[in-house]
């Protein structure tokens, strides 16, 4: 969005006449430490594949750039040359002339007041002045919007909150830098700084910043927010550091300005999922210039065209829901999200705050076992479980671009899942029930999955629902309960996305019934060959593949308690079960599962060992691998896709030409070849993946493999051009290939495959610590 920005920007004074400010500066990333030059090595990766020039500098290259900097202790730095600065007023007014120019007609000074919303679609807005009929609207209130999202009758969430904002600016230097020095950022430093009409602005993003407006919006407060110079210190001090010549420069003002932050700190952008025509465009945390011009352009397509030219979804509105939008929620959680914009982020971090907001009825009994946690959605999720006498401390500050130290312990849960049988809670998953008096359901269903789902009661179908294009809109595993009923399984984080696609074509048919069922159910999942014997067990029933088939459910009873929907499936491609318990049967049914399996070496496993079994048996995730942008057969998914069931599907004819011209793109598992899994940085996502040294894709998500001892990503590759079109992806293309990924900036052989290994060697144990499955804290 920023480089769309950056080109609209430059050619915006030509075009309307009015100055913008606009200057190619360029701007200079700094590193203190060889972590943040890691990260900053990331990052030159990402802009690689985005096609963003940039450079890798050693400290005495800044010094070439700019003159001012102290480079003593810098480890290097990261130069965006193409990096330009604004002057923000304007370049508004640049906009605007150029908007009206375009027949944009502009009031101001007025105020909207709410959005009328009929049967599900915008009408019109109320303002101080009168009334608007209009088919869109789009709430761009800056931090006022979630005020504004709330006055309507029917309320939309816009989560974000208000935090104070300081730079100061400096008189006229004495020797004032040209205006094309790059701006810096001193990201360990916390701050930026910029030339500015002769002197210097800097502003910074602090460990403590200063929420504000919690209880609602205040226009007046904001012009008369006071300076804070106890609070800036520790800035003001990184910058002399940063600056030193700057002790000789005279300061004119420092300056406390709101700005708005969304809870991960990415703008709100797109549809809301309470009333068609109603989009926002907010939370801009601190990059609202920047970005402005890409984010809008993303807007006016999706209200245009109904969807925006790439995948947005990392931006997308409907990724929080109202859950995230409690006002202790958001103030919270903004003192963590202002300082992580400067913050050395490591793979596979977790935000501290709006914790335990959503937890499985046995959260308390896990977290006793040593479970540590992530969130998704609000909900908490076990990583792995630290075994009795492990250093809790040190594994909790564990934070590395490197092997991590959780290594063996999610080394063991694997081998535990291969060998004997593990217990993962997966709660958190979305979870919908659809039914109707007719066949209704069934008929919604088949338009809307590309898979057949006339399929006899008790089967479960993995697939997807496409969009017009034959992207993935969902991910799902649907259950036909009975004739006229159905449960789908979505990923957790896609409870908003997936209710709202839904709804959004269905029949207006007062006859079928959605409801989510989320809250309903815990969903504990029994991994590896002993899941069956447990289940026996506990049920009287035999649960070998001969009396109960791979994708089947089951209404059960497993101890004492009934009407357990158990599922052979595990979404890590073992064998195993889903269990699908009415909450209130949670507990019981998972001591009794703990208590029985301790026979069978049964052991508590968390997400990262799932994450390890699904990649090294290449099975891709929505919202990781998977997105609005790629379709069933990019990812060797064709069976899910039932071209000739009748009255088709929704994207049956996107597909149908894709697969006549071939697909020049697909979801390929590289596996890293010498790679030293003890020395060398971790692959995470987004690692370019080239072939014959050129770019031809990046990675998605990646893993370490116990079983092959090395790391295994899933990623896209494209085919590349020929005359101009777009040549397939084909297994001679990939097996013929000299592929590479770059990995933190070093360079790693790889092999490309288009399917899963069909076996895999038993996993080898570890050279330090032994693996262990017995002697486990059950019950
Ligand atoms: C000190 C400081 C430095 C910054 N530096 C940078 C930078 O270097 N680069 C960068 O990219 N970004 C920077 N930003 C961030 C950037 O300024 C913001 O992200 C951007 O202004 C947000 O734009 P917006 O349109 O979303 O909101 P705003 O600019 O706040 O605009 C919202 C508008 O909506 C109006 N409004 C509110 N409620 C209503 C209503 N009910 N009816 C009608 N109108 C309403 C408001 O009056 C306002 O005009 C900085 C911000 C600050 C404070």
């Amino acid at each position: 969005m920023a480089h769309y920005s950056n080109s609209l920007y430059e050619r915006l004074e030509e075009e309307t006449g009015v100055k913008t400010g606009f200057v190619r500066t360029g701007s200079l990333c700094l590193a203190q430490n060889q972590d943040r030059l890691l990260s900053l090595k990331r990052l030159a990766s990402r802009l690689k594949i985005l096609g963003v020039s940039c450079s890798l500098l050693k400290p005495r290259e800044v010094l070439n750039l700019h003159p001012m900097v102290n480079v003593h202790d810098l480890v290097g730095a990261l130069f965006l040359p193409g990096d330009a600065v604004v002057s923000p007023p304007d370049l508004t007014l640049a906009l605007a002339t150029a908007a009206t120019a375009h027949g944009v007609q502009i009031l101001e000074h007025t105020s909207v007041t709410q959005v009328l919303v009929e049967k599900g679609h915008v009408t019109a807005v109320e303002t101080d002045r009168g009334t608007v009929e209009c088919d869109y609207f789009v709430n761009c209130a800056g931090q006022w919007a979630y005020e504004l999202g709330q006055s309507s009758e029917v309320k939309v969430s816009v989560p974000l909150h208000g935090c104070e904002h300081f730079y100061l600016l400096t008189k006229p230097l004495s020797e004032p830098l040209p205006p094309e020095t790059p701006v810096v950022m001193d990201l360990d430093g916390r701050i930026y700084a910029r030339a500015w009409n002769g002197g210097i602005l800097s502003g910074g993003f602090e460990k403590n910043p200063k929420p504000i407006f919690t209880e609602g919006r205040n226009q007046l407060q904001i012009h008369t927010l006071q300076e804070d110079w106890d609070h800036c210190e520790p800035m003001l001090s990184a910058l002399l550091r940063r600056m030193p010549s700057l002790e000789e420069a005279e300061l004119q003002q420092l300056v406390n300005c709101p700005e708005s932050f969304s809870p991960d700190g990415r703008c709100l952008l797109g549809e809301s999922p309470v009333a068609g025509g109603y989009y926002t465009l907010a939370g801009m945390n601190s990059s609202g210039l920047s970005l402005a011009g890409g984010a809008s352009r993303f807007l006016a397509e999706w209200i245009s065209f109904g969807y925006p030219s790439a995948n947005v979804w990392p931006l997308d509105i409907k990724r929080f829901g109202s859950l995230q939008s409690s006002r202790t929620f958001l103030r919270h959680r903004v003192m963590e999200i202002l300082p992580l914009l400067y913050e050395l982020k490591v793979p596979r971090w977790d935000f501290q705050t709006g914790r335990q907001l959503r937890t499985s009825p046995l959260y308390d009994r896990l977290d006793a076992q040593g479970a540590r946690w992530m969130e998704k959605h609000g909900f908490e999720r076990a990583k792995y479980f630290v075994p009795l006498g492990k250093d809790l401390l040190a594994l909790d500050q564990s934070k590395t671009f490197y092997k991590p130290d959780w290594f063996d312990i999610v080394g063991a849960e694997v081998k535990c899942c291969k060998e004997a049988v593990c217990v993962i809670d997966m709660s958190s998953f979305t979870k919908f029930e659809i039914s109707s008096s007719g066949d209704q359901a069934l008929r919604f269903l088949q338009r809307l999955c590309a898979n057949d789902l006339d399929v006899p009661v008790g089967h479960i179908v993995h697939t997807g629902m496409l969009n017009e294009r034959g992207g993935y809109e969902n991910d799902c595993s649907v259950v036909r309960l009975s004739k006229n009923s159905f449960f789908i399984i979505s990923p957790t984080d896609q409870q908003v996305h997936c209710w709202s696609w839904m709804k959004k074509h269905m029949p207006k048919d007062p006859q079928i019934h959605l409801e989510d069922v989320s809250w309903k159910y815990t969903a504990l999942n029994l991994i590896g060959p002993r899941a069956m014997d447990v289940l026996a067990e506990l049920s009287y029933v035999s649960m070998t593949p001969d009396h109960f088939p791979s994708l089947f459910c089951k209404e059960m009873s497993v101890g004492y308690a009934n009407g357990i929907r158990v599922m052979s499936m595990t979404h890590t491609g073992e064998p195993g079960f889903m269990l699908y318990i009415p909450i209130e049967y949670a507990l019981h049914v998972y001591n009794e599962v703990m208590s029985v399996g301790q026979k069978y070496g049964i052991r508590n496993a968390g997400y990262y060992a799932l994450r390890s079994l699904r990649i090294e048996k290449f099975l891709a995730f929505w919202g990781q691998d998977l997105d609005p942008y790629t379709t069933p057969l990019e990812c060797g998914r064709e069976t899910r896709v039932k071209f000739d069931k009748e009255g088709g599907f929704l994207g049956r004819e996107a597909l149908l030409r894709q697969r006549e011209r071939g697909v020049s793109r697909r979801l390929v598992m590289m596996v890293l070849e010498e790679h030293d899994p003890d020395h060398d940085p971790w692959p995470w996502w987004g690692e370019p993946i080239l072939r014959g040294g050129d770019l031809v894709g990046a990675t998605t998500s990646s893993a370490f493999c116990f079983s092959l001892q090395r790391h295994l990503c899933l990623g896209f590759v494209t085919g590349g051009l020929l005359a101009g079109s777009p040549t397939p992806v084909t297994p001679d293309f990939l097996s013929r290939g000299d592929f590479q990924l770059e990995v933190s900036g070093q360079l790693f052989p790889a092999k490309a495959r288009l399917y899963p290994f069909t076996s895999l060697p038993v996993q080898q144990r570890p050279r330090q610590a032994p693996l262990e499955i017995t002697g486990l804290h059950g019950k």
